[in-house]
């Protein structure tokens, strides 16, 4: 079976569980396990509110307004692929972002472990960013 779907939405942290909800319901028809579901929201919800966080973290200071999250889903032979993408402001240093542990927010209370559960949850993981650009995060499950 192929599928596909595209959902843009503004980057508040009220749109986090709608996120996750939507694309749990978009994997439904493939019969997944309540794990393999539980690992598919663990991943988006890290991936959407780093972008959140992170990617849009001083837009509101700016008067930039909140930016806009996109997530794009692809259903492709019982293979599902996830991209997360913000236009915020991107990460200089990726390897480095994506050690475990590795956080530039530890005022925020943040542990570090976003990409490391998405790594742990999901059987692929890419991560391109450019400083002031944005970020796309790529998993496949
Ligand atoms: P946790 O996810 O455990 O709450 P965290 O978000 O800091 O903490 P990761 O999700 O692993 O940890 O991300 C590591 C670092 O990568 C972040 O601290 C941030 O500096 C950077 N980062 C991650 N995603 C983005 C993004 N979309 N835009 C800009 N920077 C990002
Ligand atoms: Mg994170």
């Amino acid at each position: 079976m192929s599928n596909e779907m595209k959902l843009e939405f503004d980057a508040v942290s009220e749109n986090e569980g709608f996120a996750r909800v939507a694309v749990a319901a978009f994997v439904t028809p493939l019969d997944p396990t309540l794990q393999e579901v539980a690992d598919v929201k663990t991943a988006v919800s890290e991936a959407v509110t780093n972008a959140i966080i992170h990617g849009y973290a001083d837009w509101g200071s700016l008067g930039q307004g909140p930016g806009k999250v996109v997530i794009r889903c692809c259903l492709n032979e019982d293979v599902l692929h996830i991209e997360v993408e913000d236009k915020g402001r991107g990460i200089e240093d990726v390897e480095k972002a994506m050690e475990p542990l590795y956080t530039t927010r530890p005022d925020m209370d943040r542990s570090g472990m976003g990409f490391a559960f998405m790594e742990a949850f999901m059987d692929d993981l890419d991560v391109e960013s450019e400083p002031g650009k944005g970020t796309l995060v790529k998993m496949e499950k």
